[in-house]
């Protein structure tokens, strides 16, 4: 890379700064759309306004008439016309917080797993009826239209579709939030299966173009990386260090509206595209090497072309520090130099933001933070640290120690050197509290630093986290007690009031009221429309549990919800559902940790047991198996696991002694519109891991709210599940978290569970007689050989006690009244799982920021 000519790494001259041209339009224009101008809480336009409106759109953003247009067409012309809505409402948010100056949060995520936009929008302005009167006149179709829709994937599962949940709570609370995050050019890979193997085609979802972002390069921000760092006298005497660089690149801001269901509040989620810088082209294309200049470009899009698809084992890749550190910097200089006043003293930083880093993936916004404000504000060392130890706290997701992100020094100060310096130092001052508090003890110390000594010299981003953050949380009640007691003891020790809990919960508006839309029509004329954004209140729905008029019409929205889901999947898929199965639920990713290979070892044996004769035909329940899980694409086990769940389903589903009675179902690409297809027609919900495994979920949250089942572990939030709905609506199974913990002290033994139970071996050698290989005796091995010889985590010694409680599960179902029961009382019991509720916890506990209203 070129060494770039730089000062206290700002930008070569004035003229070249990125923000120079905005600065000169001064204050936001008025809005010029006719619709921008409705005020705001006004009610959405009449139905022939809608249909001018949205041809208008068609006509001149899409450059068609209504005659000759193309779905995508009309897809984007109605997306822009429910936009242009929008518009009014989210300046008005903006001025009005600005205006107000309130503290705001400010939520790092690398990863938003969003779902499609369209439907959302339309449910959160009230505009659903009115677009489907519309479109009707216009010859088209809602759903139809809807469905043209490429759903943005840029999170891998649980933890970027929670920072999505949490983005429209705290929009639907009015409180005012930032998402800050990155635009991935290509989100999570598209799976497919070719003979049963998992092939990765990329994420295209931007190609048909992206209606619902306003990218803002006149705001762009420049981020530097590499060089060195050196150390000079100011003006007043003072030793300073700055960093001299050696290449940048530019992030370019890309808006999208997070609007607040029903309210007029729309937030801002605010993701990065990275840039070659013209100074860093410049300098390549002078020198005369165009290829060079060229190839220089590609390297800096690189940063956001895609997004890592590892969920909890992340790779220590060094494109993944940058695409971290890029995130994080536009983000921190976004709102520093944007969102607060010219004069603001950043002394008082704290009174206006709280950075939220979810997960240690954004943590590196610490030593940033300290860098900004000393290197570049004049503050000291003190000064610096005062300030930034308040404006951060630090989500935990894990208890995986290979989820730990551990980034190599060599690494980090060969692409951050004065981010490095200022970790050590961190460190330094870290330590010497901590030989305050324990005087001598130096194996403490030792063992509390955020710089590691094995295998190799690396920062613990997690430390570096719990240090630096204002508080430190777990996801359930659970993860939070053994994150104390187990990944963090030292530091929940010194610093007990620092860690608490907040539960994880789903957004009603997603997940319920826009997925189940016969259940919410249901609950709506039942115990009104308040629910919605006031979960707790599905309580009133308790009694109705025993009006049979109620269990039928409840019973009746499960019913049409499985009818939608066998049309999606027979389009989507060519997969046939049989009517009439109880309709058996795993969908997350595949991990080893949540035990897919559990659920299947109960579907083999079940179909083992009917081949050799142990069950007659008519004592298998008829049951569905649907899975959804992506594996990380080099992740083998997980793979495999895959390839042998599709071929056991091959088998299964085509074997007639089983007269239809059992399937197994595998829709590929497992993402959030599937999700809302899938979770409201679950009767019975698969939430297996390992106990200890799984720091929270929250797909089990949104299959109870839908009415499903759960047959579960005592882990996560499976326990605060099943505490809430009882013992007898939830199906427990398995070891509890000591239990597991102490067999593995004792030294667990897969191979004896193996012999030691007749149906569980029956089983196991059922796949290695090559039944499900076509003769191949040894397709399966590693997946067979490690639940035989290692099982990490446990499926074997859980297996007996699984296939007992999916026998209580049969019982249950077969009187469906009773099932119905529990199932509404799920419903009825659940509504504390709720993202509104985790965004209450985070505002009382964490943030102690306060809604606008
Ligand atoms: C909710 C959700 C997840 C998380 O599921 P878990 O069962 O909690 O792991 C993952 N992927 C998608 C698409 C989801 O909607």
């Amino acid at each position: 890379m070129p060494e770039l000519d730089q000062k206290n790494g700002q930008p070569l001259n004035a003229d070249e700064s990125p923000n120079a041209d905005r600065r000169a339009l001064g204050p936001t224009q008025p809005p010029t759309h006719p619709l921008a101008t409705a005020p705001v809480g006004a009610p959405p336009f009449s139905v022939d306004g809608f249909v001018k409106e949205f041809i208008h759109e068609l006509n001149t953003n899409q450059g068609v008439a209504l005659s000759r247009s193309s779905v995508n067409d009309q897809y984007l012309a109605l997306a822009s016309t429910v936009k242009n809505y929008l518009m009014a409402r989210w300046l008005e948010t903006g001025r009005k917080t600005r205006d107000a100056k309130v503290k705001a949060v400010g939520y790092l995520s690398a990863e938003y797993l969003l779902g499609r936009q369209l439907g959302n929008a339309l449910l959160a302005t009230d505009l659903n009826d009115i677009a489907k009167k519309g479109l009707e006149l216009c010859g088209l179709d809602l759903v139809t239209l809807r469905n043209q829709e490429v759903e943005p994937g840029l999170g891998n599962g649980g933890l970027g579709r929670l920072a999505a949940c949490f983005i429209d709570s705290l929009a639907t609370m009015d409180v005012p939030c930032i998402g800050y995050g990155i635009r991935y050019e290509y989100g999570i890979f598209r799976q497919t299966f070719v003979d049963g193997r998992q092939v990765e085609q990329p994420d295209t979802w931007l190609a048909l173009g992206s209606p619902w972002e306003f990218p803002h390069p006149e705001a762009s921000v420049q981020v530097n990386f590499g060089g060195r760092t050196e150390t000079y006298t100011d003006a007043d005497g003072t030793e300073r260090t700055r960093w001299v660089p050696e290449w940048n690149v530019l992030g370019v801001p890309y808006n999208y509206m997070v609007p607040g269901y029903l309210n007029g509040r729309v937030n801002t989620l605010r993701l990065w595209s990275a840039q070659a810088t013209k100074a860093f082209d410049l300098a390549i294309f002078n020198a005369g090497d165009y290829a060079q200049a060229v190839r220089a470009q590609t390297f800096a899009e690189n940063i956001s072309k895609v997004l890592y698809p590892e969920d909890s084992t992340p790779q220590g890749k060094e494109l993944r520090l940058q695409q971290q550190y890029f995130f994080v910097a536009c983000s921190l200089r976004d709102f520093i130099e944007n969102e607060l006043e010219d004069d603001f003293d950043l002394h008082d930083l704290d009174q206006r933001i709280i950075f939220q880093l979810n997960d240690t993936h954004p943590v590196i916004a610490v030593p940033e933070l300290m860098r900004i404000l000393m290197d570049e504000k004049g503050f000291s060392w003190d000064e610096a640290w005062e300030v930034t130890s308040k404006c951060f706290a630090y989500t935990c997701h894990t208890l995986l120690p290979e989820a730990l992100e551990v980034w190599s020094t060599d690494l980090l100060g060969r692409l951050l050197p004065r981010h490095l310096e200022i970790i050590y130092a961190i460190n330094e001052q870290f330590l010497a509290e901590v030989r305050e508090a324990y005087p001598g003890d130096e194996l403490r110390a030792r063992r509390m630093s955020i710089i590691a000594e094995f295998p190799e010299r690396g920062v613990r981003m997690a430390y570096l986290s719990t240090y630096a953050a204002t508080k430190v949380n777990g996801v359930a009640a659970l993860h939070s007690q053994l994150l104390r007691d187990k990944v963090l003891p030292d530091f929940s020790e010194l610093w007990p009031d620092k860690f608490t809990n907040v539960t994880n919960g789903v957004t009603p508006r997603r997940f319920v009221k826009m997925a189940n839309p016969k259940l919410s029509e249901l609950i709506n004329d039942t115990i009104g429309a308040g629910w919605v954004t006031d979960l707790e209140r599905l309580k009133e729905l308790e009694p109705f549990a025993e009006d049979p008029e109620f269990r039928e019409r409840f019973a009746e929205a499960k019913a049409w919800n499985k009818r939608r889901l066998t049309q999606v999947l027979r389009n989507r898929d060519g997969i046939d559902l049989p009517d009439g199965h109880l309709l058996d639920v795993m969908v997350k990713r595949l991990h080893e940790y949540k035990r897919q290979s559990l659920k299947l070892l109960h579907i083999v044996s079940l179909y083992e047991q009917v081949l050799s004769g142990k069950l007659t035909v008519d004592q298998v329940t008829p049951r569905t198996v649907v899975f959804g899980a992506k594996a990380a694409p080099g992740y083998k086990m997980a793979k495999d696991t895959i390839h042998l769940i599709n071929k056991v389903a091959e088998v299964v589903n085509a074997d007639p002694k089983l007269e239809g009675r059992l399937k197994v179902a595998f829709p590929a690409n497992y993402n959030v519109t599937l999700a809302e297809k899938l979770i409201p027609a679950a009767d019975l919900s698969e939430q297996i891991s390992l106990a200890g495994m799984e720091a929270s979920g929250t797909g089990n949250m949104k299959c109870a709210l839908n009415g499903a089942l759960t047959i579960g572990t005592d882990d996560g939030a499976n326990v605060e599940i099943r505490e809430l709905v009882g013992d007898k609506h939830f199906f427990l199974f398995g070891m509890s978290e000591p239990e597991v913990a102490d067999l593995g002290a004792k030294g667990y033994s897969p191979g004896a569970y193996y012999e030691g139970n007749a149906q569980l071996k029956a089983a196991i050698d059922l796949i290695l007689s090559g039944h499900f290989s076509g003769g191949d005796q040894h397709l399966f091995d590693s997946v067979v050989y490690n639940l035989l010889h290692s099982d990490r985590f446990m499926a074997l010694a859980d297996f007996q006690s699984y296939v007992d409680a999916q026998a209580r599960v049969e019982e249950r179902y077969a009187d469906r009244d009773a099932w119905t029961r529990s199932a509404i009382l799920n419903v009825a019991r659940t509504g504390f799982f709720s993202s509104d509720r985790s965004m209450r916890d985070y505002i009382q506990r964490i943030w102690h920021t306060q809604p606008m209203l």
